[in-house]
């Protein structure tokens, strides 16, 4: 059985990712997150602005350090006796893959919504990947410097078009040039807003009590009079904080801030440490396993590449599900079968690297892959299951890849492997031509693959177009049936990356009718890893 101790650490754990549509601030906001966990000493830049504090942070130096880009992947700090894992989404829509599968690998999510503009498309597909999950969030509206829309018709937005209640924890005093700080209901208490200090950690100014008369001296009395009526209407009309609910996935605390101004962003955290889950159990294809569990368990969610070109291997993102992860221990691959003894995995506990030689459940690691590690994959302590529900889906663009130099053949199919095992885009292999396809799901995929085909793997390549109109994943419990299957339609099908049947439709009417005449094929748009 797991010690005390051992349970105590694991119910410290937080980990969560920031769903949002791109702009709405989620640079700045995990920049503010890194500063009040003490993960950085001031807010300068983690992705380059053209802001006056451009100064490399402790953040920056570290990613240096380690040679892996920290800041793009895991970030791991302290905060109010929880140790945080906050994991990157990549914000373009063309990597929407790899933002799915890193959710498969947090407890819970921030959605940051721009206060001007409300819910925005990609906020809402990121959603409905959460839902799918029931994953719990907490809301963070953002920008209340700037003139906003009106905070109750934004929850009403939020509470229709997502299908989740609000809760509003803060509510704001005054937006734009008037924006005057919150007022914490639960605590009951007025926090002041001080602009201009966006890079440090504000010293707090607290009014306790809406009733207090210090209210009328700092922000005036017909403010003071405006915001104690509305907020007996907001009171009265919206949902109070439900803790079960809220883990249910069915409400969400809303704060307001302004992560730019630096402000609110620590409510968010105050909640997030005492509301969102600890390290929830993982489904395997044998059994769910719980964080509590002693023995070592995790899967893989994300394969990057080293952003160190010096260094041409690959990281593998691995969340562990239980136990804990030693340095130098053991642990079983459980896809190849084979037991691994692993020395010199990534941890990422900023500033303190004492701590880089342990990982519990709940955290990630990042192992040093050289080719054998595949998104999905499960590492154990030597039983044998599978973690479930971490998907590849159909690409639905696809374009024939072409050496310029054709004797580097075997670097081209070299690199397109890996890339594919990174998830970075799909490689196909027809069964009837040496023609190597590659599919993706966005636009942008396909251009990331050339250049890091140039740039990793030294090879020009060019893409030519091709008509195939969709992919499906084939498989049928009759080996005899899926033999004759593969004989019938040998023209169409093709093998991806890790060599898994696929048929490569050239229409959809195709497509259907293969399906039809194929009635016990089955046909997959998604496939687990
Ligand atoms: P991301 O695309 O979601 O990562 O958004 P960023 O954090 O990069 O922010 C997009 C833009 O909005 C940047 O110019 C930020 O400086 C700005 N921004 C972020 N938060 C705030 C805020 O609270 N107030 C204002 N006025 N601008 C903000």
């Amino acid at each position: 059985m797991a010690t005390q101790n051992f349970l105590n650490e694991v119910n410290k754990r937080r980990t969560f990712a920031i769903i949002s549509h791109p702009d709405a601030g989620k640079t700045t906001i995990t920049e503010k997150v890194l500063l009040f966990g003490h993960a950085i000493q001031t807010a300068g830049t983690v992705k380059g602005r053209g802001s006056s504090h451009h100064a490399k942070s402790d953040w920056m130096e570290m990613e240096k350090e380690r040679g892996i880009s920290v800041t793009t992947s895991v970030m791991q700090f302290p905060y109010n006796d929880c140790i945080v894992n906050l994991l990157d989404t990549p914000g373009h829509e063309d990597f929407s893959e790899d933002t799915y599968r890193t959710l498969t690998a947090v407890d819970s999510c921030l959605m940051v919504i721009d206060a001007a503009k409300g819910v925005e498309d990609r906020t809402r597909k990121l959603m409905d990947v959460t839902r799918l999950r029931d994953t719990p969030i907490l809301t963070f509206m953002n920008k209340l410097d700037r003139d906003t829309r009106d905070p109750m018709e934004l929850l009403d937005e939020v509470e229709t078009e997502l299908n989740i209640a609000c809760a509003p924890i803060t509510w704001p005093i005054g937006c734009g040039k008037e924006f005057k700080g919150v007022y914490h209901i639960q605590r009951d208490e007025i926090i002041l807003y001080q602009s201009g200090q966006g890079h440090t950690i504000q010293e707090l100014r607290v009014i306790k009590g809406l009733t207090n008369p210090k209210v009328d001296d700092v922000i005036g009395t017909g403010l003071a009079a405006s915001l104690r009526e509305e907020l007996e209407l907001v009171i009265g009309a919206s949902n109070e904080f439900d803790e079960a609910l809220f883990l249910a996935g069915e409400l969400t605390p809303v704060f307001f801030g302004t992560a730019l101004g630096n402000f609110g962003v620590d409510h968010m955290l105050e909640g997030l440490t005492e509301w969102a889950p600890a390290p929830l159990p993982r489904q395997t294809d044998v059994r769910e396993v719980s964080a509590d569990d002693d023995a070592f368990s995790g899967f893989v969610f994300k394969i990057q590449a080293n952003m160190d070109p010096k260094h041409r291997d690959r990281i593998a993102f691995m969340r562990v599900v239980s136990g804990e992860y030693t340095k130098g221990m053991k642990m079983r691959h459980v896809r190849i079968g084979k037991d691994v003894s692993i020395s010199d995995a990534v941890t990422f506990m900023a500033g303190d690297r004492s701590a880089a030689e342990r990982a519990i459940a709940g955290d990630i690691i990042g192992l040093h892959n050289h080719g054998t590690i595949q998104i999905g994959d499960t590492f154990s302590s030597g039983e044998t299951f599978k973690f479930t529900g971490i998907p590849n889906f159909a690409p639905e663009m696809f374009q024939r890849i072409r050496l310029k130099d054709p004797l580097k053949q075997k670097q081209l199919q070299k690199g397109l492997i890996q890339l594919s095992e990174e998830g970075a885009v799909q490689v196909f292999r027809p069964m009837r031509n040496n023609d190597l396809i590659v599919g993706a799901v966005g636009v942008l995929q396909f251009d990331v693959v050339v250049h890091r085909l140039r740039t990793e793997y030294k090879v020009e390549a060019v893409y030519e177009a091709i008509h195939i109109a969709s992919a499906r994943w084939c498989d049928c419990s009759d080996p005899r049936k899926l033999d004759e299957f593969t004989r019938k339609a040998h023209e169409y099908l093709a093998l991806d990356g890790g060599d898994n049947l696929t048929y490569l439709a050239p229409t959809m009417v195709n497509l259907n009718l293969t399906m039809e005449r194929h009635a016990d094929i089955e046909f997959f748009k998604t496939r687990e890893h």
